[in-house]
């Protein structure tokens, strides 16, 4: 035996001193964090922060320790009185999701087993694996699918276009690179497509012009003909149209593409059928929706979102894929360090890691794996349903408001419209319609976002949030209508 040296008796470790005080700490953010979800609608959705606010964020490194109650302070002073608004009630900006009390205690639980899912034999493997399984079973995967949990949507594409390039490619495109291709790979989707899959095609190498934005009809759909002779073209001109990229749930309008035809169009070319449903793919939760996503389950790969439509905290996304072994081929790479044993830690039947593109990898599985559980899927399937009411209630809202037009029709859960006043045109409305927006944010009364609709500025809301009420979206339109005639009589 070696005698332990001075220094090592001064080791110094970053558990509390004094656990009763953390304890109590802990308690006291749990009470604060209870109430603050408790209370949130009777705070504004959103508010601009105060400059002496946002001078504590070029505050200098702290060297020496302030301690856990002075950080725990620092938060509710400085972080906790100024959200992003997206756990309000009427807070319907982008597409974002609410969470949920259960969920921020799960993350809790997982930050505190604080596991690593780059794989392994341990409960919290077993954990992302039933959830992996679950998933497949409610999107109508088959059971020998893969699956990965990831960040999101855009992570989620990611993922399953690179799976559908390196399947699709003529040769070991992992070995020999882009610069091998025979011949140029060629994807299709509608001019409605979310920018992360553009942003995948680019990170793939492919270059953006691979990706063929095809023109949408009336309902924002992709017109099925136009992408049918885009197809035909590009091997006419001695290209290799690789993947097919369909909408559950388009961001602008929400619109479904016909994803039978498109699925169809995949199993004639040979294509890879890839469906981006960030939120919309959840729809199939809901057993009145389902049919607005029939052929999704056609799909090779299929992406989509917990952190959306599941209401669960941020991050969660996961993505499917049709062929376990591509999968697998595409991101396994297994080093001796890595290398999985048939015993001990090192075991468990499918490494994470083996499947995307993380190594480390956080347990997000837990807050799905328990949130299921608590509500149960029916539960789940109703709140999704019960948005999709919403949002045709809004609709109508707007259709017998006369100081409103709505842009777009309402398949789903977005609904876009915009104020209008008489004698103004579409240029002088859409500065109008910005300034009402900005005007309503600030406010701090309701979050909807914008996008352009034909060349018109449109007010957006897509309802993805679990504590919106019917009354919210009244409060919305007569605050929309209010805003608008004092924003047009400051003209
Ligand atoms: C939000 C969204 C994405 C990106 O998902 P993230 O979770 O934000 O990464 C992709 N596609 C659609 C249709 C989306 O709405």
């Amino acid at each position: 035996m070696m005698e332990p040296s001075e220094g090592l008796r001064l080791e110094e470790n970053l558990d509390p001193q004094d656990w009763e005080a953390m304890r109590a700490l802990g308690h006291e953010m749990v009470d604060e964090m209870m109430t603050y979800l408790q209370t949130v609608r009777d705070r504004y959705a959103w508010q601009p922060m105060p400059e002496a606010v946002k001078a504590q964020f070029s505050e200098p490194i702290p060297y020496e320790p302030e301690g856990a109650e002075k950080a725990y302070e620092d938060f509710r002073e400085y972080v906790l009185p100024y959200p992003s608004g997206n756990i309000h009630p009427r807070f319907w900006g982008w597409v974002m999701g609410t969470g949920t009390p259960l969920g921020m205690l799960a993350e809790m639980l997982a930050a505190g087993m604080n596991p690593n899912l780059a794989g392994g034999d341990h409960a919290a493997a077993y954990v992302e694996e039933q959830v992996l399984n679950w998933f497949k079973v409610l999107m109508g995967f088959p059971e020998d699918a893969s699956g990965l949990l990831v960040s999101g949507g855009s992570m989620a594409n990611l993922v399953g276009l690179t799976v559908a390039r390196n399947a699709k490619a003529e040769y070991d495109l992992r070995r020999e690179g882009l610069g091998a291709a025979p011949r140029k790979m060629m994807l299709y989707s509608s001019s409605e497509t979310h920018s992360s899959n553009q942003k995948a095609v680019e990170l793939l190498g492919l270059g953006s012009e691979a990706l063929r934005k095809i023109a949408v009809n009336e309902d924002y759909q992709v017109d099925i003909q136009a992408m049918d002779a885009a197809i035909a073209e590009d091997r006419e001109n001695g290209y290799l149209p690789f993947c097919i990229i369909g909408n559950a749930g388009t961001v602008n309008t929400g619109a479904i593409d016909n994803l039978n035809g498109l699925a169809d169009i995949c199993e004639r070319e040979d294509l890879w059928f890839h469906v981006d449903g960030a939120f919309g793919a959840v729809a199939a939760l809901s057993r009145d929706l389902k049919p607005l996503v029939g052929g999704m389950e056609r799909a090779d790969s299929l992406a989509f979102d917990l952190h959306k439509w599941v209401y669960l905290p941020f991050e969660a996304g996961c993505v499917l894929v049709k062929h376990e072994e591509q999968h697998r081929k595409t991101f396994s790479l297994t080093p001796d360090y890595l290398t999985h044993t048939d015993r001990g830690l090192g075991g468990g039947a499918k490494w994470p890691s083996d499947y995307g593109v993380q190594l480390s990898r956080n347990f997000r599985a837990l807050k799905a794996w328990m949130s299921l559980k608590e509500h149960g899927v029916l539960k789940y399937g109703r709140m999704i349903k019960q948005n999709v009411e919403q949002a045709r209630y809004l609709a109508n809202l707007v259709d017998t408001t006369a100081e409103l037009e709505r842009l777009s029709p309402v398949p789903l859960n977005v609904v876009c419209f915009r104020y209008k006043a008489q004698g103004l045109d579409d240029e002088r409305l859409n500065e109008v319609n910005e300034e009402i927006l900005l005007r309503l944010q600030e406010s701090g009364v309701a979050v909807p976002s914008y996008t352009t609709l034909n060349g018109k500025y449109a007010l957006r809301a897509a309802v993805t949030n679990q504590r919106s009420r019917r009354d919210d979206f009244e409060m919305l339109v007569e605050e929309v209508v209010r805003i608008g005639g004092e924003v047009v009589e400051d003209l």
